[in-house]
């Protein structure tokens, strides 16, 4: 019971840190500062947001996701995002156990949120996210690693490195995926990150050629790769080692 009520709890937080993520993309994409103004506005009639406009999730489904005041359409980009931070965060601690290391994971999958938000709206990965992603996990690799330092450095070229030369090649990847890779390699570790790449590319298959197919999406059209590189790393995390076992035993 205890534990219900901890989980709980928890997953509250992480709603709100999801609507923080929220701001912090939308803010970040307009090149305005994340903390000033302090308080959200209709971006249609300019009424300053309350409480009772902000509670994450609820808010959006009263409101039938328009403006309390003039009914301009609220993006249910909102409600996605709080409630897919919430549903991966919770994921990310109920597998990864209560840990300092569990904590850094949080950090790595707290930015590629954020950067899948800004995808979806804009399809851009901006600098101004993964040049500080860089430097906070660096910090955070020096000072907490379960494996030696080297494993998540050498992380850092092999996710920059190896996805520069996909870039090179026609209808690849775009600048800012390579400098995510970079950033997930530094975070979970060279073995991992191409583990990353690999499931983002079975996640952008399964889920990207149906949308192709039933014409949702036009042969040429791009498609924000930031929500498979976000599943795909997620799936390394948490099944990459044990998959890698099994390949092991079977071809080694
Ligand atoms: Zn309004």
């Amino acid at each position: 019971m205890e534990n219900i009520v901890f989980w709980s709890y928890l997953f509250v937080v992480f709603l709100f840190l999801g609507s923080f993520l929220n701001v912090l993309a939308l803010r970040t994409l307009e090149g305005t500062s994340v903390w000033n103004p302090r308080y959200s506005h209709c971006p249609s009639c300019a009424t300053r947001l309350t409480g009772r406009d902000l509670v994450p999730i609820l808010s959006w489904l009263v409101l039938r996701g328009r403006c309390r005041t003039c009914q301009h359409p609220i993006s249910w980009l909102y409600p996605l995002g709080e409630m897919a931070t919430a549903v991966l965060l919770t994921f990310v601690v109920v597998h990864g156990g209560w840990n300092p290391e569990t904590g850094a994971v949080v950090v790595l999958f707290t930015i590629l949120i954020t950067v899948t938000l800004t995808d979806l709206r804009a399809q851009l990965i901006p600098n101004r996210i993964t040049f500080p992603a860089m430097a906070l996990l660096l910090l955070v690799r020096l000072f907490l690693h379960p494996e030696p330092v080297w494993v998540y450095l050498l992380g850092f070229l092999v996710g920059g490195g190896l996805l520069t030369l996909l870039a090179m090649v026609p209808n690849g990847m775009g600048g800012g995926d390579v400098k995510l890779f970079a950033v997930i390699g530094l975070g979970v570790g060279w073995k991992l990150v191409l583990f990353a790449l690999f499931f983002s590319c079975v996640w952008g298959t399964v889920i990207g050629l149906p949308l192709k197919w039933t014409g949702r999406l036009q042969a040429r059209q791009a498609i924000p790769f930031a929500p498979f590189i976000l599943l795909g790393t997620l799936t390394a995390w948490a099944f990459g080692q044990p998959v890698w076992n099994v390949y092991r035993t079977l071809f080694l």
